[in-house]
């Protein structure tokens, strides 16, 4: 199955970075900054590595450079991240991705943090792999957050949900999550493009799957768009963007969606996040060396506590200048 992987890495992620740096655990794994009026949370589902047999458009050589160039203890694997983001604007609290599921999953995070799943308003799934809807349920096959409209890109689930039959196109896991939702009123399929809340826009990245979707969130300092699986290992594919991996649907489209998404980030200075970038996964997107490179954003808010659980807004900390307007 797709995601074998990802299950596999959460078992055993301890075991094969203990010697690298504190990932996951930074700050309990969930980490909090301000980007103008938005308040976003990184929370780290869970960590691991992917081995280079997973990936494809480059050779193992050029492979080991780049893992050992960056860090990675050996040149035959790289890490990943598994991150969800909860971005609060406004009144409304939206949540981006939902991790695996497994162990204790986001819940406990979303609490350290300052919130509760109970607060989440808006559920946004980038595309229907389990390590983005594995936590959509709570251990009773409920909705984990109960008061929040789930929203999912229709090509996902025409792909992934069987329309007849077992096992048509993959996995049954999608249609298990989101049929909760489904027979509670809360749930939406969106079109690619589409507005999923004032000031929040899906925008389709497909290629990974057929409804890969980024949600851009509108800001008093700039876009901020959380772009899911843009990315899988920093390592490699900020330096080389037509590197794909086995879990692609439609490895050319991932990799021209991949360039044209750095293109226009590192133009609009964008912040953005991903999903499998490294915890807490938000920053921008550099040129460099006729490649690209990934800048960590520095919050001077990062330090500050968490928002108070009354959603009261965080006082904005952030004088950095501002980005540039998106290049459209
Ligand atoms: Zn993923």
């Amino acid at each position: 199955m797709r995601m074998s992987f990802f299950f596999t890495a959460a078992l055993v992620a301890a075991a094969l970075f203990c010697g690298g740096e504190a990932l996951a655990d930074a700050e309990g794994g969930w980490h909090t900054a301000q980007y103008g009026d938005l308040t976003v949370t990184a929370l780290s589902d869970s960590t691991g590595s992917m081995p280079y047999t997973l990936f494809f458009d480059i050779s193992s050589g050029d492979f080991a450079e780049l893992a050992k160039a960056g860090g990675a203890p050996s040149g035959s694997e790289v890490p990943s991240w598994i991150n969800a983001f909860l971005v609060k604007k406004g009144e409304q609290l939206f949540l981006v991705d939902t991790g695996m599921g497994a162990g204790p999953g986001i819940a406990p995070l979303i609490s350290a943090a300052g919130y509760s799943p109970e607060q989440v308003t808006h559920v946004l799934v980038t595309h229907f792999h389990g390590d983005h809807i594995g936590g959509l349920l709570d251990k009773d096959g409920k909705p984990a957050f109960p008061n929040a409209e789930l929203f999912a890109p229709r090509r996902d689930e025409e792909y992934f949900i069987p329309q007849s039959g077992p096992g048509v196109n993959g996995t049954e896991l999608a249609k298990k999550v989101t049929d909760p939702y489904r027979a509670a009123g809360k749930y939406q399929s969106f079109e690619p493009g589409a507005q999923i809340a004032p000031g929040v826009m899906s925008s389709s990245l497909w290629g990974h799957t057929p409804g890969h979707s980024g949600f851009a969130f509108e800001s008093s300092r700039g876009p901020f768009l959380c772009w899911g699986d843009i990315v899988h290992a920093y390592l490699i594919q900020f330096a080389r963007p037509e590197v794909t991996l086995s879990y692609d649907v439609d490895r050319p489209g991932a990799a021209a969606t991949r360039r044209k998404v750095f293109n226009e980030a590192a133009d609009g200075r964008w912040l953005v996040a991903g999903a499998h970038l490294p915890f807490p996964a938000m920053g921008q997107v550099l040129r460099k060396n006729g490649g690209f490179a990934w800048s960590p954003y520095q919050s001077p808010a990062a330090d500050a506590p968490a928002p108070p659980a009354d959603g009261a807004p965080a006082p904005p900390a952030d004088d950095s200048p501002a980005p540039a307007a998106p290049s459209e």
